[in-house]
Parts: C-alpha cells; structure tokens; sequence
C-alpha cells in the first residue's frame, strides 16, 4: 500500500502536531505518522511559561525575549485551530521573592509581590489532551497509526517504511520524533543531529484536590491545575528514557508540591515523559539542509511554549518563504 501526502510528520508530540496544523491550514495535504502512545506531550503540565521558566532557568534577556515572542504566537495560533488557551498567570512561592521580582522585572516581564512570593500575568497554560485532540482533527491532516522504521530519499522524493510494512511517499517529510532515536535510513548529518538531542526524564503525579486559579511554583517544584485537581512536577532526569515511575520520588514530590499549595488530595497515577534537548536549549525547527527534509525536534521543557513558533519556522521553510528573524536561533544547522 502506498500514498502520497504533500507533506508527511512522523511524530504526532506537540510539535509533529502544531506543525501539521500549521501546514494544513495553508491548504496542504499532511499526514502524521505516530504509533499513538502517550508522549511528552500528552503528559506535559500544558504551561506556556516564558517569566518563570526565564527566572528558574537563570536565561540571558535575549533568551527571555525569544520565550516571550514564541508566547506572543500563542493567542492568534489558538484562535485559528480551536484551541482554549488559558490566560491565569502564574505563582512563585519561595525564599528570596524581592530578588526574583527584581530579575523578571530586569528581564521585561510584569510582575507583583505578594505575601508569599509574587504573581506574573505573563505565563498562561493550555489543556494538553484536549489541544492535542483538536490539532489532531484540523481539516486536511490525517493521523495514521505507526511507527516508521526506515526513512529514505534524494532529492525527488523520500520513502518512509512502517514497521508493518506499509509505505508512504512524500517529497517532504518533517521529522518531529521527539526524543526517539534516529530513524534507520536517514542522511548521516541529520541522523548526527538527532543522535546528539539529550532525553530528559520528566515525571509528574496527579492528585485529586481543590486545584488553584492558577499555576503554583516553587523551588525545584509545580503545581499545575488540570481537570479535578492538580499535576505536581516535575523531575528533570537528563540521559534517562525509561517510563517506569520511581514511587520513592512521587511521594516526595507530592509531599512537596501539597505542602506548597497547604492542601490535601488523593493521589492519582504518575506519569513519565522524555523531553529531548539540544546543547542550547533550544529546539531544531526548519530545513535539515538535506532537500525536502525538515526538523522539529528538541524543544527541552517547553514544547508547549514553543509549539506555535516551531510550526511557523518549519513551515516557512517548507514553502520555502523568508524565515522569521528568530528562526536563526532554532537553526538545525547551527551545531554543525
Ligand atoms: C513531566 C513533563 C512536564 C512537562 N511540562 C511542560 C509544560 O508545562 N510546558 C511546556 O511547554 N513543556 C512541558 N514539557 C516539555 C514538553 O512536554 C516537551 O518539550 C514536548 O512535549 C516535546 O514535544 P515533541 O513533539 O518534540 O515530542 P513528543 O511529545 O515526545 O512527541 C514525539 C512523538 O514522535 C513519536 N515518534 C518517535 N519516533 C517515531 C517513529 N520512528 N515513527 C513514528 N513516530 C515516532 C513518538 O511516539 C511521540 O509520539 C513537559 C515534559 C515533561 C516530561
């Protein structure tokens, strides 16, 4: 069997989809490829964070600048596809409150100091099953079930092989695997960058309580509402891809994360993701350098945040239009 998408994704994570959606709405035919498990972006917290992820990550203005510009894309994004994007702000609970007010201020972002720490307006967050789901259903994408074991090509078109044998043709492919290892087949220079993109270890537990008005933070730790409750997270485990949930560490989070909001709950299951992670920090979005070939890959810990830019850079490239100006620093090429 065999068909020909204008554009083939393999990988339905945030990016494979925001990118897929992105495409179909500019009227071309895409089909996603993923064996339909759940994956860091099913599990994610859903926050669209770029104050305090620029505070906890210690970044420079210029990466603090960029966070905010991908967050800018979010609210004409969300409009077009359907999607419900959640304008909360945002908590931090923790010692030194007056110097962290002072550096997301240095930094540009709005914030206020409150008893027990601050709140910023400038981070929001989406419900992540539900925005999966309607990416999914944008007119003119399909999803098929499968994983691709063999991706091959020149500069006509590229094959991409399932494990069951099934076979697609495109003479454009977007690789959005995540943190998967290289697809057998693909050129040595993309397959080197994929090789290189580091998985991190993610894992965060539902509890059942009185969920908060908006995200909570604190020192090593969040709360993130969702339906019913709350989601406490998350370990950052660089180098490890198991899935299997360490019950020691959900117990000490939780324990952490109830305290910080002083409630009670029921413990609900713990989940596991792996976020892939490039040497900067920041995703591989855009043309691979082999022609019809496109990444969208490695986003660390804000797959969510990034999404819209990394779809928008990738599909420019496809259609081979000016790249916006911070496409430069998502270049896959630039650890070349
Ligand atoms: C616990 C946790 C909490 C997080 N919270 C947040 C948050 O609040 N905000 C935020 O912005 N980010 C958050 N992140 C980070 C975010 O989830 C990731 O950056 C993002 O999900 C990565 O998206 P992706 O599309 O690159 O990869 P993924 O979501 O992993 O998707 C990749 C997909 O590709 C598929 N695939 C791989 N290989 C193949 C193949 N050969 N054939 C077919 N399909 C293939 C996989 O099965 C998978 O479905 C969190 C991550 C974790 C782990």
């Amino acid at each position: 069997m065999a068909s020909s998408p204008d554009v083939i994704v393999i990988g339905a994570g945030v990016l494979g989809l925001c990118t897929a959606a992105e495409l179909a709405a500019r009227g071309h035919a895409v089909t996603v490829i993923d064996p339909g498990a759940p994956n860091a972006s099913s599990i994610a917290a859903g926050m669209i964070a770029p104050a305090l992820e620029s505070l906890l990550e210690d970044v420079d203005a210029e990466r603090a600048a960029l966070l905010k510009r991908a967050r800018d894309l979010w609210p004409a994004f969300a409009e077009s596809h359907g999607l419900k994007l959640l304008r909360e702000g945002a908590d931090w609970r923790g010692p030194d409150a007056d110097a962290a007010v002072a550096r997301l201020r240095a930094l540009g972002f709005d914030v206020r100091a409150n008893p027990t720490g601050l709140t910023t307006p400038e981070d929001w967050r989406i419900e992540v099953a539900p925005a999966l789901k309607a990416l999914a259903r944008t007119p003119g994408l399909a999803i098929v079930r499968g994983q691709v074991v063999r991706l091959t090509g020149d500069a006509r078109r590229w094959r991409v092989e399932a494990g069951d044998g099934r076979v697609w043709f495109s003479s454009t492919v977007v690789l959005a695997t995540g943190a998967g290892e290289p697809i057998d087949g693909l050129p040595d220079s993309v397959a080197a960058a994929v090789s290189a993109i580091t998985p991190i270890r993610g894992q965060l537990t539902f509890v059942a309580t009185a969920a908060p008005p908006r995200v909570v933070r604190g020192p090593g730790l969040y709360a993130a509402p969702c339906d019913g409750g709350v989601v406490i997270g998350a370990t950052m485990e660089p180098g490890r891809r198991d899935l299997e949930p360490d019950p020691a560490e959900a117990t000490r989070q939780i324990a952490a994360g109830l305290a910080l909001l002083d409630v009670t709950g029921e413990v609900g299951p713990t989940r596991v993701g792996i976020r892939g992670a490039t040497a900067d920090g920041l995703p591989l979005a855009g043309p691979s350098g082999e022609p019809g070939l496109h990444l969208a890959l490695a986003p660390r810990r804000n797959g969510w945040l990034m999404g819209p830019l990394v779809a928008r850079i990738t599909a420019d490239g496809i259609e081979g239009r000016p790249l916006m100006a911070d496409a430069a620093a998502l270049d896959p090429l630039r650890f070349a």
